[in-house]
């Protein structure tokens, strides 16, 4: 595995989940990687130190999605730390999850802030140094799609904005060279939402194969995105749900 030697990314809430296997992937498919992360660094220290022992550079900065400076400073920290950049990786989310009247207009504001507005200034952030080659590739939800229980009005609306944005990026940087996608992950077993949950079964259930993702099954299809064999892939939105969405 070696097709990203030379690249390197920035993957958002690397710390933990999802994030961290991305991130981890990456750096076995050779590139350096700089991850951003909430208050765990203990989890971020170990994502470091596995990304070194595969011989590679690795950078973890703490950075609140919802801070919109913090997430400008940490693509500049990225860029000056590594050289360059070429794989921007949203990944960090939140979700508050309950009926619409329990909402608090605070929840609102957070959520849309993580996992709107962080994207969509990462993406600003990065645009000048992106060049040629390079890739946005950005973390939805199935339920973006797909919404199988009451409560999650505020998740789902956060998750399926990322379509625009991302189609939008694709057309936008397209002439650049510079793709944009969006991945679309269906239950996986994460502290976010582990397999042996209280919702786990039922959720397993909405799949096509009856069982939870592991991360690194996020992961594989975030390195074939940014890998040189998924270059004419742009704008699109790819479910890795085990057919949550069927
Ligand atoms: P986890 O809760 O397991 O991990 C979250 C990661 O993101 C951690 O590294 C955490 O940092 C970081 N993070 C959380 N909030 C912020 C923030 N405000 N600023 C910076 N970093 C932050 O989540 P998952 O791995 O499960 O989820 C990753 C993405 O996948 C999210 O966008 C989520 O919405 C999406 N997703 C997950 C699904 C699932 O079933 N797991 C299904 C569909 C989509 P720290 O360690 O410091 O807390």
């Amino acid at each position: 595995m070696s097709s990203l030697v030379g690249k390197t990314a920035l993957v958002t809430g690397g710390s933990r989940g999802i994030g961290a296997a991305i991130a981890v992937r990456l750096a076995e498919e050779g590139a350096d990687v700089a991850l951003t992360y909430q208050s765990n660094k203990t989890a971020a220290a170990e994502v470091v130190e596995r990304i070194e022992a595969l011989g590679r550079k690795a950078l973890a900065i703490p950075a609140d999605s919802a801070d919109s400076v913090a997430v400008r400073a940490a693509v500049d920290s990225a860029v000056t730390e590594l050289g360059r950049l070429d794989i921007l990786v949203n990944n960090a989310g939140t979700g508050v999850l309950g009926p619409i009247g329990d909402l608090a207009e605070a929840d609102v504001d957070r959520v849309l802030a993580v996992n709107i507005r962080a994207p969509f200034i990462a993406a600003q952030a990065a645009s000048a140094h992106l060049t040629e080659g390079s890739t946005i590739i950005t973390i939805g939800s199935c339920m973006a799609e797909r919404v199988v229980f009451p409560g999650g009005t505020l998740y789902s609306m956060s998750k399926s904005a990322l379509t625009g944005l991302t189609k939008a990026l694709a057309r936008e940087f397209g002439p650049r060279g510079i793709t944009a996608n969006l991945v679309h992950p269906g239950p996986i077993d994460t502290e976010m939402n582990p397999a042996d949950g209280e919702s786990a079964a039922a959720q397993s259930g909405f799949t096509a194969l009856g069982r939870y993702g592991q991360p690194a099954e996020i992961a594989a299809t975030v390195a074939h995105l940014a890998g040189p064999e998924g270059r004419y892939i742009t704008g699109a939105s790819i479910a890795v749900d085990g057919g949550f969405g069927a």
